[in-house]
């Protein structure tokens, strides 16, 4: 049985992934953390506290999809306490990301931008067009619900890196995001990012490539949330046997 921790358990995914659990043999959550202790899942009944260090019940792994501050602190308390990480907040800047690299030198952890099945295998589609279709302009539309708080989605982001890998160049040196204004004529060879917010909008993802003659759309919707639930607790699942590392999804799903 794999005793799962929830960070972030009443948020909109927490709930999602509490949902996802009760149906499963093998996975029980056994503690939930969440500085809002009012909005629990329907039929929430394991201990819940508002932070890592107030846990009395410490589970095999976290599951967590909140903000970058909250996971810093959840995946530093992991360490200590040797807890397996499947993490799924975005918007980390690059201190972050480095912090991440670090814990994941002394625990298992998986961190994906998207834990959807589908996107993943979009990711590696759109390395190989933007390898092959070389003089296309490539653009990355996102829309999400009206909550979301950061710009562009790590989804996008991580589709304009599966992009600058194709081309062979690094996404922070091609990377336009928000125009706005007199902008100037487009520059070969940049990646552009344009983000929607409103609504329930679960998650839209399209990369353009745009050339003279035609045009090339590899798009995902995501019309649930159970769809990112059901990657994170596969790839819950996947880390059970594996020793200390920064794990992707990629090869969790054996796309590598
Ligand atoms: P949400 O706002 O509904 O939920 C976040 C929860 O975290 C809230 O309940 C909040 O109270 C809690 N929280 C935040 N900071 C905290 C702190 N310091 N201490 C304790 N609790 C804290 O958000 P959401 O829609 O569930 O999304 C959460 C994150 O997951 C976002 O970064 C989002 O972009 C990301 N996300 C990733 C994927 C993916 O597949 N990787 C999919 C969906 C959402």
């Amino acid at each position: 049985m794999l005793k799962v921790g929830i960070v972030g358990i009443s948020g909109r995914m927490g709930h999602a992934l509490f949902e996802c659990c009760q149906g499963l043999d093998g996975v029980k959550v056994v503690c939930g953390i969440d500085r809002n202790t009012d909005s629990l899942p329907a039929g929430c009944s394991c201990e819940v506290v508002d932070a890592p260090a107030k846990l009395g019940v410490i589970p095999d792994l976290f599951i967590d999809f909140t903000r970058p501050e909250c996971s810093l602190e959840g995946l530093a308390f992991a360490v200590k306490h040797k807890v397996r990480y499947v993490l799924g907040t975005t918007g980390f800047d690059e201190a972050g990301k480095e912090e991440i690299a670090k814990a994941a030198r002394d625990i298992p952890v998986v961190f994906a931008s998207n834990f959807s099945v589908g996107v993943n295998v979009i990711l590696s589609l759109i390395e190989k067009t933007a390898a092959v279709m070389t003089d296309a302009d490539i653009e990355i539309v996102e829309a999400h619900h009206r909550y979301k708080v950061d710009a562009p989605s790590g989804t996008a982001l991580s589709m304009g890196e599966a992009a600058a890998r194709g081309r062979n160049v690094r996404l922070q040196d091609v990377m336009v995001a928000g125009r706005n204004g007199v902008t100037g004529e487009r520059q070969y060879g940049t990646i552009g990012f344009s983000s929607i917010r409103g609504g329930d909008i679960v998650g839209m993802h399209n990369a353009m490539f745009c050339c003279d003659g035609e045009r090339v759309e590899i798009a995902h919707h995501a019309s649930s949330r159970a769809t990112f639930a059901r990657g994170a607790i596969r790839a819950a699942l996947w880390l059970a046997d594996k020793k200390e590392g920064l794990y992707t999804m990629s090869e969790v799903l054996g796309l590598n």
